[in-house]
């Protein structure tokens, strides 16, 4: 319809690029389809006519074992194909490119394109292109493949079934201060000693162990520091230590603050380890539902956001000696916010001291802001690290990565190192898993033992510690991480690096409010820090799956800061609450842009959080008190009204958990399935499903075996209860009481509603849905029990994007309920 697209044009630039985006996006899943079924068709051609053709002839045992691996192959193939999630049915990926097959440079340049200008994304037509490259790609695959050529057999059969990745050294980034250090780094005899000694000696050999003295008198001398060191050299886990035994913590807690969960956990493991207490006692952690500290912790280790918190209870962190802010270069949201408030408080509070300590050299930046600040330079210790490119763009970055552990595995001899892979979440470190297991279990003993370590955000806890066990001997280690592995986290004994060039990044629009996860070309900073971990114990190597020229000419120099590129709302209601009203004056270090503080405002006045003068309300106080985004915060304080806090603050924590509460194991999806759709029964919409999920596990006194019945997972639901109990006592903190509604559904809907309308969607003729404020089309995730019902009206709890705009967790919505919610910000129209 004209006027339809005359709005399209006009009001949502990008969607119809986005549209456009997924119609090549469908047809390109076709095309991938396809091609599999070719190289599986005819790799079984050439089995079938070996077979025919050796009949009744002895095969030599080399032979045998060809056919054999032949055999495999087409098995992996098979199954990869019939697994393939073309459609992207249930378990999808959140990031838009997640096929992988995408030409390397394309990619880069599609990715780069759309992250520094999503707007200008219909310039572009990838695809062509892409396409012609990628039938070359299929022809070198298919001669591989196909090749009948019996010269062709290799003594190592391992690799018959692939591209070897060829690579040019290209540089090697220096070493520093490797000589002097590595006398130092000797360790000491370690017999006799209890576990304690050991690791108090090995606090001695840590670089920045020379630089004690001078640090502590620096910090005496100066109120705020800047401390620069190499990633691994001691920062997060010693100066704190340091402070202590200097006697800082007779005047109050030391606070470190960690950009990243798994950080904070696994650093205050590490230094209660090295203390000798109990984690939770003197030293202790505490990131968002989970507080692990107590009345004894004097070194405390927190996300940065659980310290912005703090400020909330204690604007002046008068219970803080020294506020130590970690990890500055990473510069996230959280981090940047603290910054001015550090700043701030640092002016009325002389008695605090205050680091700012960051792994990049850049440290200027850091001085300027906080008034020209010192510098404290602890050198580093690098040995060289060689940097290889690839020769040619890489069409799969994840084979591209497996390939070359395999590479260095086999080539290599073990017990010369480990391997550290970055990849950019948890979906790709589980492909690669379970990828390498089925390889080497196929190898046998013909290759040492390979003991893959992965580590994510969501990892359970009691598995984060396998990546700093020492590797056995004759055996090697292959970490996959996630960014957390750059600098927050340091892994000893790494020797090679494999850099896909790639991460997972937050990108904000601020016009639609649109906020996406995209996998997106990582910075030059990021890379170096990347190579740089594998020359800590001794000279490395780094291979990156790109090319050089991809290196200089695509990639960015730094990472744009997270406020640059996020939504506000949270922030801005948690620096309201703290008073801060004139937020455009605020001194930022980068200022976010103006239009993301606007939207912000905008929706929390929408929210009832502000009023119209941009002043904290009541409400928008009571919201406050809730760690959460303030939609879910307005939804819970929304509940007394409705008299269902009760289920409420199950459906919160339900929804904090994220995707993971279903399993769905592959053997076993219908059984999944159904098990899953016996919570939609009625058509009672995801939210609801949700509730029914937690209520029905509480009747069965939270038993383990229901949820191994259910297909659902133990360790999520035990979170959620964990998360539902400290609302419950967040309920308390706001006056709200308890109450619940069990046999009437639709205040708990109209709660929901309350906190959610702003992401209300209407149907359209074509089935799809269009937002209804800043105009989207948008679709309902196939998860959804709704999926195939498309009531007229509904809410939704988020949109992903993957190969369409999706709307996850969606429940139906009478549309009277937004006028009635929401009449500032809906009206009727007839
Ligand atoms: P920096 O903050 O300067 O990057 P860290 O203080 O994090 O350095 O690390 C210093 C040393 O402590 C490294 O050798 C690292 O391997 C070790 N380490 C840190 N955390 C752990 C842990 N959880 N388990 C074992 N070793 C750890
Ligand atoms: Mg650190």
């Amino acid at each position: 319809k004209i006027t339809d697209q005359k709005l399209t044009k006009k009001e949502e630039g990008k969607s119809t690029s986005y549209l456009v985006f997924c119609i090549r996006k469908v047809s390109r899943q076709e095309y991938l389809k396809k091609r599999e079924q070719k190289k599986l068709d005819e790799l079984r051609d050439d089995i079938e006519d070996e077979q025919y053709l050796f009949e009744g002839v002895k095969l030599t045992e080399a032979e045998k074992r060809e056919q054999r691996y032949k055999r495999e192959i087409y098995e992996l193939v098979k199954k990869r194909t019939e697994e393939a999630d073309y459609t992207n049915e249930y378990r999808m990926p959140d990031a838009y490119d997640q096929d992988g097959v995408v030409n390397q440079e394309k990619r880069f340049a599609v990715a780069l394109q759309r992250y520094r200008d999503p707007a200008a994304e219909e310039k572009m037509n990838p695809f062509a292109e892409q396409e012609a490259w990628e039938e070359h790609q299929i022809g070198k695959a298919t001669l591989k493949f196909g090749s009948k050529d019996k010269k062709q057999k290799h003594d190592d059969y391992d690799f018959v079934f692939e591209d070897q990745i060829e690579f040019i050294k290209a540089s090697v980034m220096g070493g520093v201060n490797v000589e002097q250090d590595a006398a130092v780094q000797s360790p000491e005899d370690s017999t006799a000693k209890t576990e304690l000694e050991n690791l108090q000696s090995v606090r001695k050999t840590l670089p920045i162990y020379a630089y004690r003295d001078g640090l502590l008198e620096a910090i005496n001398k100066y109120q705020v520091l800047v401390i620069v060191g190499e990633t691994g050299s001691g920062k997060t886990t010693q100066i704190p230590q340091y402070l202590h035994e200097a006697g800082f913590t007779a005047r109050g807690k030391i606070g470190c603050t960690q950009p990243r969960r798994v950080a904070a956990m696994s650093v205050s493991a590490r230094v209660s380890q090295e203390m000798g207490v109990k984690l939770g006692h003197e030293v202790g952690y505490s990131i968002r539902f989970e507080d692990c500290t107590s009345d004894k912790t004097v070194i405390k280790y927190m996300t940065d956001g659980m310290l912005l918190r703090e400020f909330l209870g204690e604007p002046d962190l008068a219970s803080y000696s020294v506020v130590m802010v970690d990890e500055a270069h990473e510069r996230t949201l959280s981090t940047d916010i603290l910054f001015g408030l550090v700043k701030d408080i640092a002016r009325f509070r002389p008695d605090l001291k205050l680091l700012i300590s960051s792994a990049t050299l850049d440290a200027e930046k850091f001085s300027d802001y906080f008034d020209s600040a010192p510098i404290f330079k602890i050198p580093g210790r690098r040995f060289p690290v060689e940097i290889n490119y690839t020769t040619a763009p890489e069409a799969d970055y994840l084979d591209a990565a497996i390939m070359t552990i395999f590479q260095i595995h086999v080539k290599q001899p073990p017990g010369d190192g480990d391997i550290l892979v970055f990849l950019t979440g948890q979906e790709e470190i589980e492909t690669v898993e379970e990828i390498l297991k089925h390889r080497t279990r196929g190898l046998g003993t013909k290759i040492a033992e390979l003991i893959i370590c992965p580590i994510y955000a969501n990892l359970p806890t009691e598995l984060q510690a396998k990546i700093f066990e020492p590797t056995p001997e004759g055996a090697r280690k292959v970490v996959l991480a996630t960014n957390i592995a750059e600098t927050s986290l340091t892994i000893d004994g790494i020797k090679y690096v494999i850099d896909p060039g790639f991460s997972k990044m937050k990108s904000y629009n601020p016009r639609t409010g649109m906020e996406s996860l995209l996998i997106t070309p990582i910075s030059k900073a990021s890379a170096e820090q990347r190579a740089g971990r594998s020359g800590r114990t001794g000279p490395g190597k780094c291979f990156r799956l790109y090319t050089a020229y991809n290196y200089y000419n695509d990639l960015d120099d730094n990472t744009v800061p997270e406020i640059q590129r996020t939504n506000l709302a949270n922030v801005v209601l948690t620096l309201k609450s703290l008073g801060i009203n004139d937020l455009l004056n605020f001194d930022f270090m980068d200022p976010p842009p103006s239009e993301s503080l606007l939207k912000a405002l905008e929706l929390l006045y929408a929210l009832s959080a502000l009023n119209k003068h941009g002043e904290l309300t009541k409400l928008g106080r009571r919201m406050a008190e809730f760690p959460l985004d303030p939609m879910l915060s307005k939804m819970i304080v929304a509940s007394d009204k409705y008299q269902c806090s009760d289920e409420i603050i199950s459906v919160a924590a339900m929804l904090s958990i994220g995707n993971s509460i279903f399993y769905r194991p592959k053997d076993k999806q219908v059984h999944a399935d159904n098990a899953r759709m016996n919570f939609h029964m009625g058509n009672v919409g995801d939210h609801i499903a949700l509730l029914k999920v937690y209520s029905s596990w509480k009747e069965t006194n939270f038993s383990t075996q229901w949820c191994y019945e259910n297909y659902i997972q133990v360790r999520s639901m035990k979170r959620a209860r964990d998360i539902r109990d400290q609302l419950e006592g967040l309920l308390e903190r706001v006056e709200i009481e308890l109450t619940t509604n069990p046999n009437d559904l639709d205040p708990v809907k109209k709660a929901i509603t309350a906190g959610f309308f702003p992401h209300s969607a209407r149907l359209q003729n074509s089935g799809s849905y269009r937002t209804v404020k800043h105009p989207q089309t948008v679709h309902i995730h196939p998860s959804s029990g709704l999926a195939q019902l498309l009531p007229r009206w509904v809410i939704y709890h988020e949109l992903v994007l993957t190969t369409k705009e999706y709307m996850r967790q969606v429940t139906e919505l009478k549309p009277e309920w937004l006028v009635e919610l929401a009449p500032h910000y809906y009206q009727l129209k007839d």
